[in-house]
């Protein structure tokens, strides 16, 4: 860390017991990615990047909309018609100059998936779509990298950390995708799942904490409640199935 200015930076996290100045290297040493930023992508993007996630990879080939602003706040009017990826690299950067952004304006495919979420310490979902989710759970399975987990609808919301060969895959909870739709969302659902996916990340670099595994999370904030699904592993499961290990 550099010194002084880290210090005051990160000053009220680094005395959370268990954090620390180890903590912060943890994090600062950290290379993160997010496939996604939309409402999803907004948030954890920008909580990682405040907390000092050294290295952050953002990816989505959209372009930004008038109609995607009453959720995705890392834009503004200003910004419409501009590369997401690209806008959200300089508010990242205007947040904390101190990290590492890279911005990448690509359609996550299973040709280009091993290229743009190889070689990361983590890949964070914030797509929008289970097929993208399923090829990043491949990627995830297939490098053993931990995969964080966060999907909205409406007012509702779910979250999971999937980590290969211990907890189900993605694939092992959702054995089919649905069919696709344009998604009922408002604001604040995207907040409260993007911040709990990014709770995840920080707190698996860190080392601190008990990870939200082999549990679904359900968000309903209409009626303000969160309720947990037991998940387990599927050991036919035709991506994770292969992998030893057994329920944490
Ligand atoms: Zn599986």
């Amino acid at each position: 860390m550099d010194g002084e200015k880290a210090l005051q930076r990160y000053g009220r996290q680094l005395i959370i017991e268990g954090f620390g100045e180890e903590g912060q290297e943890r994090l600062r040493a950290a290379q993160v990615v997010i496939a996604g930023a939309g409402g999803l992508g907004s948030v954890i993007s920008i909580y990682l990047a405040v907390a000092g996630v050294g290295k952050i990879r953002i990816i989505d080939h959209d372009i930004v909309e008038l109609s995607n602003l009453n959720r995705q706040v890392l834009y503004g009017d200003s910004d419409i018609g501009g590369k997401k990826a690209q806008v959200a690299e300089r508010k990242l950067r205007a947040l904390n100059p101190e990290i590492v952004v890279e911005a990448v304006t690509e359609t996550i495919t299973d040709g280009n998936a091993f290229q743009l979420l190889g070689g990361f310490d983590a890949i964070v979902d914030a797509m929008d779509n289970l097929p993208t989710r399923y090829i990043l759970n491949s990627v995830a399975v297939g490098q053993g990298v931990p995969l964080f987990h966060g999907a909205v609808r409406g007012f509702e919301g779910r979250a999971t950390t999937i980590i290969p060969g211990i907890t189900p895959c993605l694939k092992c909870i959702y054995p089919r995708a649905p069919q696709p739709e344009v998604t009922p969302v408002i604001g604040v659902a995207p907040a409260v799942i993007g911040s709990i996916e990014a709770t995840e990340v920080i707190k698996y670099i860190v080392g601190i904490g008990e990870l939200l595994t082999n549990r679904l999370l359900v968000y309903d904030g209409l009626n303000m409640e969160f309720m947990e699904i037991r998940l387990e592993r599927h050991h036919d499961c035709g991506v994770c199935g292969h992998l030893a290990g057994s329920q944490r």
